[in-house]
């Protein structure tokens, strides 16, 4: 299986190292070709609007949605999950840096589809609403946390700044 993780800015490294531990082909994506033959593509967290910015000057966005029609999987970590929304790739609404600023940064733990996970949130968005088909994955308090539409996911935490693996191998089977 071969998944793409957007090389432009942000915790992209993180989700290679996390990638390396599974048996899969990883391809750093930059350029619009680069999203050739991927099953599945992850948008790291980082800083969204920088992203956006930087995918428009790449003309990836296009090709990103096109790969997306065709049944690329994509999955968004923070500010890919914000990317993912501004997209449209995900019917779900969300409010940027809404427990506040870096200061307000914390590490707890959520039920991930039955699975008890570490979840460090940076700056995180929250989301206020979504779509019918969308499922609810995980929850902080009253929060969604993680949500999947078809094979499109989104954390609204960094499941990569972790040494557990299972938000990663759950993306590789949505994308198989
Ligand atoms: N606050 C950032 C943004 O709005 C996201 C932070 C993150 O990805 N950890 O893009």
């Amino acid at each position: 299986m071969k998944i793409g993780i957007l090389n432009i800015q942000g915790s992209v490294a993180e989700h290679l190292e996390a990638l390396r531990k599974l048996d899969v082909e990883v391809v750093l994506v930059k350029k619009p070709e680069d999203l050739r033959g991927l099953e599945g593509l992850i948008l790291p967290g980082g800083e969204s609007t920088t992203i956006g910015k930087l995918m428009d000057f790449a003309g990836l966005k296009k090709e990103l949605k096109q790969r997306v029609k065709r049944g690329m999987a994509v999955w968004g970590t923070c500010a890919g999950a914000i990317l993912m929304s501004q997209l449209g790739l995900i019917n779900i609404e969300v409010e940027r840096n809404a427990y506040g600023g870096q200061q307000e940064s914390f590490e707890t733990e959520v039920d991930f589809d039955g699975i008890k996970i570490p979840a460090i949130f940076i700056r995180a968005p929250k989301i206020l609403q979504m779509g019918e088909d969308c499922e609810v994955l995980a929850k902080y308090d009253d929060d969604i946390v993680a949500v999947r539409e078809e094979k499109m996911l989104v954390t609204t935490f960094h499941p990569e700044l972790t040494d557990n693996l299972s938000v990663h191998r759950y993306f590789l089977e949505v994308a198989g």
